[in-house]
């Protein structure tokens, strides 16, 4: 089992460090190699994903990503900007899946902006197709109008557009996840007014004539952003496009309290995957040690279920998780009265501990 471990950035560097030290500790053999990323790679080589970066997270069974960025480089051409590095990742290694758990952990109940009892128990998938939609779609760029309201007018555009093979690819993934879970799929469109989402709904709904012991529902995309935040709970398994899943996923991460505890997986078609907690580099607060480390150690869960086969092991680091939620540790993010403030390092020891 091949790891390629890319820290990246601002808190990646701190956070990353944990999960490998949970790692190290499961009994497992893996074949770990760290390689820069993002601004960190482009201050030592010019790019921020060079060929050797690319070719290490190509030949391995998983990444594990931290985050990049920083605002100084916010400056830079556009290609040489960090986060070009997750958009060069997701583009050759074809990650075409993305899975967004949303959880509440029971003690986390007071975090979320939401009522506890709408949350309570909260346990949804966003399912996010990653690469098409209008994020890819060419043409795109700046002209001048010919037609429209105001030809003559310079104006900018985008091109939405989805192939059957990519609506079908993420909709069997929607089901087979669905089926290890409680059987329900919504896929999110927006058919009554885009031509490429009546496409999209016609072709899910073709291809769950192959899964009949899964339901499935239908929901605009504004519905969907409203019932999220009114009765989250309703949904099982969300699976959407690129750009309605950027945003609902977002919003159904928020409903958990801290984006400090989400992890991520993208997939592809063999099930080589990239790991990564939901949130960012965190410039505000690199360096001082208090950044959450739970979404990476619960991504290289994810990595262990989903890409190197380990379910058991994604399961004890799963447990260790609670334990320590349970015995009220804390990062400042997640910090309530009552219960204890650590650090990155006393959190990632704590689930060590934990796991036994
Ligand atoms: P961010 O997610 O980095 O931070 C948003 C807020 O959440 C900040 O206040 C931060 O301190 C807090 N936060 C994030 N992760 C945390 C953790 N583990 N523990 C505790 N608090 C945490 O988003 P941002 O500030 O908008 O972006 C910062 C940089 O990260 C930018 O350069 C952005 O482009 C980049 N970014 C990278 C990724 C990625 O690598 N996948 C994703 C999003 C943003």
């Amino acid at each position: 089992m091949k790891i390629a471990v890319l820290p990246g950035d601002g808190i990646g560097t701190e956070i990353v460090a944990e999960a490998v030290k949970v790692l190290n500790v499961l009994g497992l053999k893996f074949e770990m190699e760290q390689a820069l990323v993002g601004g960190a790679a482009y201050e030592a080589h010019g790019h921020p994903l060079p060929e050797s970066t690319l070719k290490l997270a190509q030949q391995a069974d998983a990444v594990l990503f931290g985050a990049v960025g920083d605002w100084k480089y916010d400056k830079l051409d556009r290609p040489l900007r960090p986060e070009q590095a997750i958009l060069g990742l997701r583009k050759h290694m074809g990650l075409f899946a993305n899975f967004r758990p949303a959880i509440c952990y029971e003690e986390l109940v007071g975090a979320s902006s939401l009522k506890p009892e709408l949350i309570a128990g909260l346990d949804i998938l966003i399912i996010r197709e990653l690469t098409g939609d209008i994020y890819f779609g060419q043409p795109r760029g700046r002209r001048v109008a010919t037609d429209g309201h105001f030809p003559g007018a310079e104006e900018a555009f985008d091109t939405m557009r989805y192939s059957r093979p990519e609506i079908e690819r993420i909709a069997h993934v929607a089901f087979q996840a669905a089926r290890k879970r409680s059987k329900k799929v919504t896929s999110v469109d927006k058919a009554n007014v885009l031509e490429t989402f009546q496409f999209w709904k016609d072709v899910v709904t073709e291809v769950h004539a192959q899964y009949p012991d899964v339901e499935l529902q239908h929901m605009y995309v504004d519905n969907a952003a409203m019932q999220l935040v009114k009765a989250p709970k309703a949904f099982d398994v969300v699976v959407t496009g690129n750009m309605f899943g950027d945003i609902l996923s977002d919003e159904a991460s928020m409903l958990t309290g801290s984006i400090g505890m989400l992890p991520s997986a993208s997939l592809n078609t063999n099930n080589q995957g990239l790991y990564e907690p939901s949130h960012g580099s965190a410039p505000d607060i690199a360096g001082k040690g208090v950044a959450n480390p739970l979404a990476t150690i619960l991504s290289a869960a994810m990595m262990l279920r989903f890409s190197l086969n380990q379910p058991e092991a994604a399961e004890r680091i799963e447990v260790a998780v609670k334990k320590v939620l349970a015995q009220g540790l804390r990062t400042p993010d997640i910090y309530s009265a009552g219960t204890t403030k650590v650090g990155t390092r006393e959190m990632g020891e704590a689930v060590l501990k934990a796991l036994g």
